[in-house]
Protein backbone atom coordinates (compact mmCIF):
# COMPACT_ATOMS: atom_id res chain seq x y z
CA UNK A 1 0.00 0.00 0.00
CA UNK A 2 1.21 3.04 -0.40
CA UNK A 3 2.39 5.36 2.09
CA UNK A 4 3.76 8.78 0.70
CA UNK A 5 2.14 11.50 2.54
CA UNK A 6 -1.09 13.21 0.92
CA UNK A 7 -0.73 15.79 -1.35
CA UNK A 8 -2.44 19.23 -0.07
CA UNK A 9 -5.99 19.50 -1.89
CA UNK A 10 -9.24 18.58 -2.42
CA UNK A 11 -10.24 15.05 -2.67
CA UNK A 12 -13.69 14.11 -3.66
CA UNK A 13 -14.43 10.46 -1.92
CA UNK A 14 -16.53 8.01 -2.79
CA UNK A 15 -18.53 5.70 -0.25
CA UNK A 16 -20.37 2.51 0.12
CA UNK A 17 -24.12 2.57 -1.06
CA UNK A 18 -24.76 -0.15 1.22
CA UNK A 19 -22.33 -3.16 2.10
CA UNK A 20 -19.78 -1.41 3.86
CA UNK A 21 -16.96 -3.35 2.65
CA UNK A 22 -17.59 -1.39 -1.16
CA UNK A 23 -14.92 0.84 -0.58
CA UNK A 24 -11.31 1.14 -1.90
CA UNK A 25 -8.14 0.63 -0.14
CA UNK A 26 -7.43 4.14 -1.75
CA UNK A 27 -10.58 6.17 0.08
CA UNK A 28 -9.68 4.45 3.17
CA UNK A 29 -5.97 5.85 2.93
CA UNK A 30 -7.40 9.12 1.76
CA UNK A 31 -10.01 9.14 4.78
CA UNK A 32 -7.23 8.17 7.50
CA UNK A 33 -4.87 11.09 6.14
CA UNK A 34 -7.07 14.36 5.76
CA UNK A 35 -6.84 16.92 8.08
CA UNK A 36 -10.67 16.52 8.08
CA UNK A 37 -13.48 15.12 6.30
CA UNK A 38 -16.67 17.17 5.68
CA UNK A 39 -19.44 15.07 5.27
CA UNK A 40 -23.23 15.48 4.59
CA UNK A 41 -24.06 13.59 7.65
CA UNK A 42 -21.53 13.61 10.48
CA UNK A 43 -23.40 10.59 12.46
CA UNK A 44 -23.99 8.35 9.00
CA UNK A 45 -20.23 8.96 8.02
CA UNK A 46 -18.89 8.18 11.73
CA UNK A 47 -20.50 4.74 10.77
CA UNK A 48 -18.03 3.97 8.10
CA UNK A 49 -15.16 5.62 10.07
CA UNK A 50 -15.67 3.55 12.67
CA UNK A 51 -16.10 0.59 10.91
CA UNK A 52 -12.38 1.12 9.87
CA UNK A 53 -11.09 2.75 13.10
CA UNK A 54 -10.50 6.13 11.21
CA UNK A 55 -10.34 8.87 13.70
CA UNK A 56 -10.05 12.19 11.41
CA UNK A 57 -12.51 15.17 12.31
CA UNK A 58 -15.47 15.43 10.39
CA UNK A 59 -17.26 18.73 10.21
CA UNK A 60 -21.01 18.99 8.33
CA UNK A 61 -21.81 20.24 5.20
CA UNK A 62 -24.91 19.48 3.74
CA UNK A 63 -27.26 21.29 0.89
CA UNK A 64 -28.25 23.89 3.71
CA UNK A 65 -24.63 25.07 4.34
CA UNK A 66 -22.24 23.85 1.56
CA UNK A 67 -21.62 27.43 -0.67
CA UNK A 68 -20.75 28.58 3.14
CA UNK A 69 -19.16 25.38 4.38
CA UNK A 70 -16.97 25.56 1.29
CA UNK A 71 -15.69 29.44 1.71
CA UNK A 72 -14.40 28.35 4.98
CA UNK A 73 -12.56 25.17 3.72
CA UNK A 74 -11.47 26.67 0.75
CA UNK A 75 -9.57 29.03 3.08
CA UNK A 76 -7.79 26.47 5.05
CA UNK A 77 -7.09 24.30 1.40
CA UNK A 78 -5.45 27.86 0.48
CA UNK A 79 -3.22 27.77 3.49
CA UNK A 80 -2.42 23.73 2.28
CA UNK A 81 -5.00 21.77 4.34
CA UNK A 82 -6.09 18.54 2.43
CA UNK A 83 -9.74 17.81 3.37
CA UNK A 84 -12.07 14.93 2.07
CA UNK A 85 -15.83 15.44 0.98
CA UNK A 86 -18.09 12.85 0.77
CA UNK A 87 -22.01 12.29 0.78
CA UNK A 88 -24.28 9.66 2.85
CA UNK A 89 -23.77 7.47 0.47
CA UNK A 90 -22.10 6.77 -2.91
CA UNK A 91 -20.35 9.79 -5.09
CA UNK A 92 -20.41 12.96 -3.90
CA UNK A 93 -21.83 15.38 -6.10
CA UNK A 94 -24.12 12.98 -7.73
CA UNK A 95 -28.02 13.88 -6.51
CA UNK A 96 -25.78 14.90 -3.05
CA UNK A 97 -23.51 17.68 -1.96
CA UNK A 98 -20.02 18.30 -3.47
CA UNK A 99 -20.16 19.97 -6.94
CA UNK A 100 -20.19 23.59 -5.37
CA UNK A 101 -16.87 22.14 -3.42
CA UNK A 102 -15.24 20.78 -6.34
CA UNK A 103 -16.20 24.52 -8.63
CA UNK A 104 -15.18 26.87 -5.70
CA UNK A 105 -11.51 24.72 -5.53
CA UNK A 106 -11.18 24.64 -9.33
CA UNK A 107 -11.49 28.49 -8.75
CA UNK A 108 -9.22 28.99 -6.46
CA UNK A 109 -6.61 26.78 -8.67
CA UNK A 110 -6.65 24.37 -5.72
CA UNK A 111 -6.29 20.27 -6.92
CA UNK A 112 -9.25 18.29 -6.87
CA UNK A 113 -8.79 14.82 -6.38
CA UNK A 114 -11.52 12.03 -7.37
CA UNK A 115 -11.58 8.83 -5.47
CA UNK A 116 -13.59 7.29 -7.44
CA UNK A 117 -16.43 3.92 -5.84
CA UNK A 118 -19.61 3.15 -5.41
CA UNK A 119 -22.87 4.88 -7.37
CA UNK A 120 -26.15 3.67 -7.03
CA UNK A 121 -27.00 4.62 -10.90
CA UNK A 122 -24.03 3.44 -12.02
CA UNK A 123 -24.40 -0.52 -9.86
CA UNK A 124 -27.60 -0.37 -11.07
CA UNK A 125 -27.52 0.62 -14.51
CA UNK A 126 -24.75 -2.63 -15.09
CA UNK A 127 -26.52 -5.39 -13.84
CA UNK A 128 -29.79 -3.72 -15.37
CA UNK A 129 -29.34 -6.51 -18.71
CA UNK A 130 -30.57 -2.54 -20.70
CA UNK A 131 -28.49 -0.88 -22.90
CA UNK A 132 -25.33 0.51 -21.42
CA UNK A 133 -24.22 2.13 -24.72
CA UNK A 134 -26.56 4.94 -24.53
CA UNK A 135 -27.76 5.98 -21.27
CA UNK A 136 -29.39 9.04 -19.42
CA UNK A 137 -28.79 10.14 -15.68
CA UNK A 138 -31.57 12.01 -14.66
CA UNK A 139 -31.79 11.66 -11.36
CA UNK A 140 -34.33 12.80 -9.26
CA UNK A 141 -38.14 14.03 -10.99
CA UNK A 142 -39.68 16.71 -9.92
CA UNK A 143 -41.78 15.28 -6.74
CA UNK A 144 -45.21 16.95 -7.85
CA UNK A 145 -47.47 14.83 -10.11
CA UNK A 146 -48.19 17.49 -12.56
CA UNK A 147 -44.16 18.69 -13.23
CA UNK A 148 -43.45 14.87 -13.02
CA UNK A 149 -45.73 14.00 -15.95
CA UNK A 150 -44.51 17.41 -17.41
CA UNK A 151 -40.79 15.71 -17.27
CA UNK A 152 -41.42 12.42 -18.69
CA UNK A 153 -42.98 14.19 -21.63
CA UNK A 154 -40.52 16.29 -22.31
CA UNK A 155 -37.91 13.13 -22.01
CA UNK A 156 -39.96 10.77 -24.06
CA UNK A 157 -40.22 13.62 -26.80
CA UNK A 158 -36.45 14.53 -26.55
CA UNK A 159 -35.28 10.85 -26.83
CA UNK A 160 -34.25 10.12 -30.22
CA UNK A 161 -32.00 6.84 -29.84
CA UNK A 162 -33.12 3.77 -27.95
CA UNK A 163 -31.53 5.17 -24.66
CA UNK A 164 -31.62 3.62 -21.20
CA UNK A 165 -32.81 6.66 -18.67
CA UNK A 166 -31.63 6.41 -14.96
CA UNK A 167 -34.08 7.87 -12.26
CA UNK A 168 -33.95 8.06 -8.53
CA UNK A 169 -37.25 7.62 -6.73
CA UNK A 170 -38.83 7.33 -3.26
CA UNK A 171 -40.75 4.50 -2.49
CA UNK A 172 -44.21 6.10 -1.94
CA UNK A 173 -43.95 7.57 -5.43
CA UNK A 174 -42.71 4.80 -7.42
CA UNK A 175 -45.98 3.15 -8.65
CA UNK A 176 -47.34 6.66 -9.02
CA UNK A 177 -43.85 7.26 -11.64
CA UNK A 178 -44.50 3.73 -13.12
CA UNK A 179 -47.72 4.92 -13.84
CA UNK A 180 -46.79 7.77 -15.93
CA UNK A 181 -44.19 5.92 -17.85
CA UNK A 182 -47.04 3.53 -18.39
CA UNK A 183 -49.14 5.97 -20.16
CA UNK A 184 -46.21 8.29 -21.96
CA UNK A 185 -44.34 5.19 -23.88
CA UNK A 186 -46.90 2.55 -23.06
CA UNK A 187 -47.58 -0.42 -21.29
CA UNK A 188 -44.68 -2.79 -22.69
CA UNK A 189 -42.22 -0.57 -21.83
CA UNK A 190 -39.45 -2.29 -20.43
CA UNK A 191 -38.21 -1.24 -17.02
CA UNK A 192 -35.86 -2.10 -14.29
CA UNK A 193 -36.28 -1.66 -10.89
CA UNK A 194 -33.15 -1.40 -8.20
CA UNK A 195 -33.82 -1.51 -4.47
CA UNK A 196 -31.56 -1.75 -2.06
CA UNK A 197 -28.60 -2.76 -3.74
CA UNK A 198 -25.62 -4.30 -1.94
CA UNK A 199 -27.96 -4.48 0.83
CA UNK A 200 -29.37 -8.02 2.68
CA UNK A 201 -32.88 -6.86 0.81
CA UNK A 202 -31.10 -6.14 -2.70
CA UNK A 203 -34.02 -6.95 -5.37
CA UNK A 204 -33.97 -6.13 -9.30
CA UNK A 205 -37.32 -6.21 -10.58
CA UNK A 206 -37.47 -6.76 -14.18
CA UNK A 207 -40.06 -6.50 -17.10
CA UNK A 208 -42.77 -4.46 -18.88
CA UNK A 209 -43.83 -1.28 -17.02
CA UNK A 210 -47.36 -2.20 -16.16
CA UNK A 211 -46.47 -5.86 -14.98
CA UNK A 212 -44.36 -4.26 -12.53
CA UNK A 213 -46.09 -1.73 -11.23
CA UNK A 214 -49.27 -4.63 -10.91
CA UNK A 215 -46.51 -6.17 -8.74
CA UNK A 216 -45.78 -3.78 -6.93
CA UNK A 217 -49.20 -2.06 -6.32
CA UNK A 218 -49.86 -5.47 -4.72
CA UNK A 219 -47.38 -5.85 -1.92
CA UNK A 220 -48.19 -4.53 1.33
CA UNK A 221 -45.98 -2.34 1.89
CA UNK A 222 -42.79 -1.17 -0.93
CA UNK A 223 -39.47 0.14 1.35
CA UNK A 224 -36.38 0.81 0.47
CA UNK A 225 -33.63 3.17 -1.91
CA UNK A 226 -34.54 2.35 -5.28
CA UNK A 227 -33.03 3.06 -9.30
CA UNK A 228 -35.32 2.78 -11.60
CA UNK A 229 -34.07 2.09 -15.33
CA UNK A 230 -36.68 2.52 -18.02
CA UNK A 231 -35.69 1.49 -21.60
CA UNK A 232 -36.89 4.60 -23.75
CA UNK A 233 -37.54 3.70 -27.49
CA UNK A 234 -37.97 6.90 -29.56
CA UNK A 235 -42.06 7.65 -29.42
CA UNK A 236 -43.31 9.84 -31.89
CA UNK A 237 -44.32 13.49 -30.72
CA UNK A 238 -47.57 12.57 -31.22
CA UNK A 239 -47.25 9.24 -28.91
CA UNK A 240 -45.44 11.21 -26.70
CA UNK A 241 -48.09 13.97 -25.69
CA UNK A 242 -51.02 12.34 -27.43
CA UNK A 243 -51.41 9.55 -24.67
CA UNK A 244 -52.78 12.72 -22.40
CA UNK A 245 -56.07 14.47 -24.32
CA UNK A 246 -55.59 18.19 -24.23
CA UNK A 247 -58.83 18.54 -21.32
CA UNK A 248 -56.68 16.08 -19.30
CA UNK A 249 -53.80 17.62 -18.88
CA UNK A 250 -56.01 20.48 -18.35
CA UNK A 251 -57.24 19.42 -15.52
CA UNK A 252 -54.74 17.83 -13.98
CA UNK A 253 -52.60 21.08 -14.36
CA UNK A 254 -55.76 22.88 -12.47
CA UNK A 255 -55.58 20.13 -10.12
CA UNK A 256 -51.75 19.83 -9.16
CA UNK A 257 -50.59 22.74 -9.72
CA UNK A 258 -53.58 25.49 -9.23
CA UNK A 259 -53.41 26.83 -12.47
CA UNK A 260 -56.19 28.99 -14.17
CA UNK A 261 -57.64 27.39 -17.59
CA UNK A 262 -55.49 30.27 -19.74
CA UNK A 263 -51.92 29.96 -18.17
CA UNK A 264 -52.71 25.65 -18.32
CA UNK A 265 -53.20 25.90 -22.13
CA UNK A 266 -49.94 28.13 -22.55
CA UNK A 267 -48.23 25.51 -20.31
CA UNK A 268 -49.41 22.88 -22.93
CA UNK A 269 -48.75 24.62 -26.29
CA UNK A 270 -44.76 25.07 -24.31
CA UNK A 271 -44.89 20.99 -23.80
CA UNK A 272 -46.11 20.73 -27.42
CA UNK A 273 -44.03 23.02 -29.28
CA UNK A 274 -47.56 24.32 -30.79
CA UNK A 275 -48.70 27.80 -30.48
CA UNK A 276 -51.34 28.28 -27.67
CA UNK A 277 -54.45 28.86 -30.91
CA UNK A 278 -53.60 25.51 -31.92
CA UNK A 279 -54.48 24.35 -28.39
CA UNK A 280 -57.52 26.11 -28.12
CA UNK A 281 -58.76 24.65 -31.34
CA UNK A 282 -58.00 21.23 -29.97
CA UNK A 283 -59.77 21.60 -27.02
CA UNK A 284 -62.66 22.59 -28.28
CA UNK A 285 -62.47 19.99 -31.12
CA UNK A 286 -61.96 17.60 -27.95
CA UNK A 287 -64.83 19.06 -25.75
CA UNK A 288 -67.38 18.69 -29.18
CA UNK A 289 -66.61 15.04 -28.89
CA UNK A 290 -68.01 13.99 -25.20
N1 LIG B 1 -24.57 10.21 -4.56
C1 LIG B 1 -25.29 8.96 -4.51
C2 LIG B 1 -24.65 7.98 -5.48
O1 LIG B 1 -23.58 8.27 -6.02
O2 LIG B 1 -25.19 6.90 -5.64
C3 LIG B 1 -26.77 9.18 -4.77
C4 LIG B 1 -27.42 9.99 -3.69
S1 LIG B 1 -29.13 10.24 -3.87
C5 LIG B 1 -29.43 11.44 -2.62
C6 LIG B 1 -29.84 8.85 -3.08
C7 LIG B 1 -30.61 7.97 -4.07
O3 LIG B 1 -29.71 7.03 -4.65
C8 LIG B 1 -31.66 7.13 -3.40
O4 LIG B 1 -32.88 7.83 -3.25
C9 LIG B 1 -31.82 5.99 -4.39
O5 LIG B 1 -32.56 6.42 -5.52
C10 LIG B 1 -30.35 5.79 -4.81
N2 LIG B 1 -29.69 4.80 -3.95
C11 LIG B 1 -28.74 5.02 -3.03
N3 LIG B 1 -28.35 3.86 -2.48
C12 LIG B 1 -29.06 2.88 -3.05
C13 LIG B 1 -29.13 1.47 -2.91
N4 LIG B 1 -28.37 0.83 -2.04
N5 LIG B 1 -30.00 0.77 -3.69
C14 LIG B 1 -30.81 1.43 -4.57
N6 LIG B 1 -30.78 2.76 -4.75
C15 LIG B 1 -29.93 3.48 -4.01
Amino acid sequence: MNDEPLAPGLYIVATPIGNLEDITLRALRVLRSVDRIACEDTRQTRKLLDRYGITTPTISSHEHNEAERSRQLIQELKNGARIAVVSDAGTPGISDPGMIFAQAAIAEGIPVFPIPGANAALTALVASGLNTDHFSFIGFLPPKAGARRTALEGLARTTADPTTLVLHEAPHRIVETLADIESVWGPDCRIVLAREMTKVHEEFLRGAVQSVREQLAARASIRGEMVLLVDAKPVSAELAVGSTSVQARLAELQKSEGLTEKDALKRIARERGVSKSEIWRELQRERAWT
